[in-house]
């Protein structure tokens, strides 16, 4: 038997998708500080070096609403929470610039405050290709509301983005990441599609799930990381989770309240770089 050399049988290329992350960032430095977490605000330099980083990753930097309509797998997911003022001045010029689009998820109750983007900022953000979606209506955490006040918040929180931005809003990021049991159910009851929350994990192609994760970017978080994150080491993304559940034991341990108060301590003793 003459063997087959192997150029006839050359196997078909295995096509593996690319892992894809959606990265949640809030705030970016110069630009009016109140309101912002020192812990969750970068320079622009910084930001500026992470859309380079993520630009030269296969598919680009897309928002969770165009990434979910392609569903390709491909393609870093850009959101940012919270509606600070440096979202319009500061991110949207360096976003338009690398032709990336975002997801800015905001809490009607604070927009327009010191500090934080108003209406008009919203719009225009929106009218420059921008997805403009729900953080509920204040910033309360969704797990201290009752059934009946969280239906009518997160209820409430997409009928006035829709009004006052005038496109759909169908996405949900829970403050401070606090998930209830019941938001899955809730969420879908209100308009939403799917929940943006911040436990850390990769997003899949043709993603099914309600209730998706994100990675935090944090002051500290260099370029490096994100190339780390986009290119799907196991160990970086290992030590995100590692990180998150010990939070999360201590958030459960102390009760919301406590956790915040000693955590804003804790921040303000140490410049910022404790959580
Ligand atoms: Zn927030």
């Amino acid at each position: 038997m003459i063997a087959m050399r192997s150029a006839d049988v050359e196997p078909a290329p295995v096509v593996r998708a690319r892992p894809t992350v959606a990265l949640m960032y809030h705030a970016l430095s110069g630009v009016d500080a109140r309101g912002q977490d020192p812990h969750y605000t970068l320079s622009e330099a910084a930001f500026r070096e992470h859309l380079e980083q993520i630009a030269s990753h296969s598919g680009g930097g897309t928002s969770a609403r165009d990434w979910l309509v392609s569903n390709s797998g491909v393609g870093a997911v850009i959101t940012f929470d919270d509606g600070h003022l440096s979202n319009h001045r500061a991110a949207l010029p360096a976003l338009c610039e690398f032709g990336m689009r975002a997801d800015f998820f905001v809490n009607p109750a604070t927009v327009g405050r010191p500090g934080f983007v108003d209406w008009a900022d919203l719009r225009e953000m929106s009218a420059s290709g921008m997805s403009i979606q729900s953080h509920g209506y204040d910033h309360r955490f969704l797990t201290d509301l009752s059934t009946r006040h969280l239906r009518e918040a997160l209820y409430a929180a997409r009928l006035e983005i829709e009004d006052r931005v005038g496109t759909p809003v169908s996405l949900l990021a829970p403050p401070g990441g606090r998930v209830p049991r019941n938001l899955e159910s809730i969420a879908q009851e209100c308009g939403y599609s799917r929940v943006f929350a911040s436990h850390p994990g990769r997003l899949r192609a043709g993603e099914t799930r309600t209730i998706l994760p994100r990675l935090a970017v944090t002051a500290t978080c260099d370029s490096a990381t994100i190339s780390r994150w986009l290119n799907g080491k196991r160990s970086a993304l290992l030590r995100l989770q590692l990180r998150y559940h010990a939070l999360a034991a201590a958030k459960r341990a102390f009760g919301n309240a406590l956790y915040e108060r000693t955590r804003a301590r804790m921040l303000s003793d140490h410049g910022g770089t404790s959580e």
